[in-house]
């Protein structure tokens, strides 16, 4: 099977598009991974209904028809799918880290072999990890207040 390792969960929104592909294209990513972009990213997982399935279908077809193994959620500042009262920057980055915290239990609990890493991205293109790779050693978790942003 010729495939893929990774697959990227991201939003629609085109502002920041730039900034995630630069990002992916960076890491050797861009062009070698599967992209389901949709209206609030990895929220849909957390809807009972026909968008949790809708991306649940499309998570189990890259992983039996590309073998991925990891899942990289992007979401980011100022998305149009949250509705409510207006948040600033740290609050929005709780806000989506518990969010993709909750996608990734989801997933998990589907595909329990795969790994989820989550980025909140800033209107300044800053990206903040809720997990910070080691290259020497496995994955380790942080802390948002702990994790250092990453300019693209
Ligand atoms: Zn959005």
């Amino acid at each position: 099977m010729i495939g893929c390792k990774n697959l990227v969960i991201m939003c629609m929104d085109f502002r920041f598009q730039i900034s995630i592909y630069s990002w992916l294209k960076h890491r050797g990513v861009f062009g070698n991974c599967d992209v389901i972009s949709v209206a609030g990213s990895s929220l849909n997982l957390l809807h009972d209904a026909e968008p949790k399935t809708f991306i649940l279908n499309q998570i189990d077809l890259a992983h039996k028809k590309h073998g991925i193994d990891k899942i990289l959620i992007f979401h980011h500042e100022d998305c149009a799918a949250v509705s409510g009262t207006p948040m600033d920057t740290e609050e929005q980055i709780r806000f989506h880290h518990e969010k993709m915290n909750l996608a990734e239990k989801v997933i998990v609990s589907y595909l329990p072999n795969v790994t989820v890493n989550k980025y909140f991205i800033s209107h300044k293109g800053q990206f903040y990890p809720s997990i910070v790779e080691h290259p020497n050693s496995a994955s380790t978790r942080t802390s948002i207040k702990n994790s250092n942003a990453l300019r693209v």
